[in-house]
């Protein structure tokens, strides 16, 4: 990270750093810090410096979009995280409908043969850059169906994954947890390009 320069990549006074934290793991009082200094340099230069793809990573990782793709039991995990109790909204993790509009797909159930064609269409159809989550031991490896004829014994034989929750179902907790993997993974790696 430059000197001088906050984790958003908004660049402080000598003397005034603040610490380089990255977004989510800013509290209350370092946001409240972080607004203050961006809003201070505002008033006195009239712009704030920062660097594009720290910017980029940061609304990035702040505005997931997952494409529903519930296919079996953990899908009801998948749906718990969605609810009041852990609420993925605050996380900016909204589901979508459309692929179109979609950056992380998290499959959560057991994915057949016949269903992998139209998984990997969906997949396809998500424009880049693009993530996979893979929930439950079916997703990971076919799970209890790992001998059945009919089931793919991985979604990752048919797509990348990113990050692997196991469990069967994995809770609500888990797949969060997977979640924010995956936005440290973005943030690690992050760069405009993928
Ligand atoms: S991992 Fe377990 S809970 Fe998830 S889809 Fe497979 S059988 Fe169902």
């Amino acid at each position: 990270m430059e000197e001088g320069s906050s984790g958003m990549g908004v660049e402080t006074k000598p003397g005034n750093e603040l610490q380089p934290l990255s977004p989510p793991q800013l509290n209350g009082s370092d946001q409240d810090a972080l607004l203050s200094q961006v809003e201070d340099e505002l008033n006195e230069r009239g712009f704030v410096v920062a660097n594009v793809d720290k910017v980029v990573n940061w609304a990035r990782t702040g505005s997931m979009w997952p494409m529903t793709f519930g296919l079996a039991c953990c899908a009801v995990e998948m749906i718990h995280a969605y609810m009041s109790r852990y609420d993925l909204d605050r996380f900016g993790v909204v589901p979508r409908p459309s692929p179109r509009q979609s950056d992380v797909i998290i499959v959560a159930g057991t994915l057949t043969n016949k269903m992998a064609p139209a998984f990997r269409k969906v997949y396809d159809q998500m424009a880049e850059p693009r993530w996979v989550i893979s929930m439950g031991s079916c997703a990971n490896g076919g799970g209890y169906y790992h001998y059945s004829y009919a089931v793919v014994r991985g979604c990752d034989r048919v797509v990348p994954v990113d990050i692997y929750v196991p469990g069967c179902p994995p809770t609500a907790e888990a797949l969060l947890y997977g979640i924010l993997q995956l936005q440290k993974k973005i943030r690690r790696t992050g760069t405009l390009f993928r």
